[in-house]
């Protein structure tokens, strides 16, 4: 059997009826920026996430940047982010003109190390940026101890859970991605700022905006970050279904249990949203072919530790060790609501 690692037009075909009318109804209604469906998302997406506000955005990686200035993060301000992440939590952090930090994962968790984070603060740090990888929350009670500004960069965690809260109410503010891919995904790129905080919400408004307080007046230096209709139309069908597809992702999370490699550990009072299910093997090569030979299709999240990228090897020091050896042995395994059980099965078959 063939199971291919994402099939998003299995998802689409699914509500195709109900997007297609959503889709007609912003052709029809004829405003494509910062219309009613914008502002109906925002207020569904913050209602279902429990926080005060959300604020629609161009992408993930635009909410992280507008997130760490709208808690005060700026030129030169010194923002320490985990080494196990992919590249936009780095980019982020430069376009809000700060610079990262590394610090390592937790051997435990493998989210950011609080530990570690300590030993990387200097006088000038201003925020930590916490990484909910693959759905786990990091640790962000360990990490509001440092006494910095928290953004959680909850682009993998729609519904994760920390006690009882959801992702996106757990810092600051809080970066969301709406990529195709994502456990809420758009059809093309989007993002969101979600926060508790009413100053902080009105700050990523007017920064979406060449940081405008009314049409035409500037008051703040912005730049141009919007989610637009279509998005926001397509975005609040899915939202609909996002309680069940999460429920599905868990369910078919049971049926990998019994694979017999290390797979990312959930401490008590965590809720994982199982955005990507990754094991850890010592030969990951081997194992990939195994399962490609088994028509499973796998990949890796990520290959490199921020600071093993040329682009960002000047970031790297001594104490990154976790992140490295988890970027030289994690692979992914297919997840996604609308993978059948007996994919699921064949998926864990393939590692007997
Ligand atoms: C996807 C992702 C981003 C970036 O989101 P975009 O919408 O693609 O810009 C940032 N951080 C993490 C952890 C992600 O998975």
């Amino acid at each position: 059997m063939n199971v291919p690692f994402a099939d998003l037009s299995r998802g689409v075909a699914a509500a195709r009826p109900e997007l297609d009318e959503a889709i007609g109804a912003v052709l029809d209604g004829g405003r494509f920026i910062l219309g009613d469906h914008v502002a109906r998302f925002e207020r569904a997406f913050a209602d279902w996430c429990g926080a005060h506000d959300a604020v629609g955005v161009a992408s993930g990686t635009d909410a992280i940047a507008l997130a760490l200035r709208a808690v005060g993060v700026g030129s030169g301000d010194e923002v320490i982010v985990p080494a196990n992440t992919c590249v936009p939590t780095v980019a982020g952090v430069e376009a809000a003109g700060a610079v990262p930090v590394l610090a390592d994962v937790d051997p435990a968790t493998w989210t950011l190390d609080p530990a570690s984070a300590a030993r990387v603060v200097t006088a000038r740090t201003r925020a930590v940026v916490a990484v909910h990888l693959y759905g786990l929350c990091a640790d962000v009670d360990g990490l509001r101890e440092l006494g910095l500004k928290v953004v959680e960069d909850a682009a993998q965690a729609h519904g994760a859970e920390l006690r009882g809260r959801r992702a996106g109410t757990l810092g600051d503010a809080a970066a969301f991605s709406f990529y195709p891919t994502k456990n809420l995904g758009a059809f093309g790129d989007g993002g969101a700022v979600v926060t508790n905080d009413p100053d902080t919400a009105a700050l990523v408004r007017s920064l979406r905006v060449y940081g405008e307080s009314a049409r035409y007046e500037s008051v703040r230096r912005g730049w141009n970050s919007r989610l637009d209709e279509l998005q926001a139309a397509i975005l609040l069908v899915r939202l609909g279904h996002l309680d069940a597809s999460l429920a599905r992702r868990r369910e078919l999370v049971r049926r990998y249990e019994a694979i017999p490699l290390p797979r990312q550990p959930v401490p008590e009072g965590f809720g994982h949203a199982y955005h990507l299910y990754v094991v850890r093997s010592a030969d990951r090569e081997a194992l990939r072919r195994r399962l490609a030979d088994a028509g499973v299709e796998t990949l890796v999240h990520y290959p490199r530790a921020v600071h093993q990228h040329p682009a960002y090897a000047a970031l790297g020091h001594a104490g990154l060790g976790e992140s490295e050896r988890l970027a030289a042995e994690v692979v992914s395994l297919p997840l996604y609501a609308e993978l059948t059980d007996a994919e699921a099965d064949a998926v864990a078959a393939a590692f007997a």
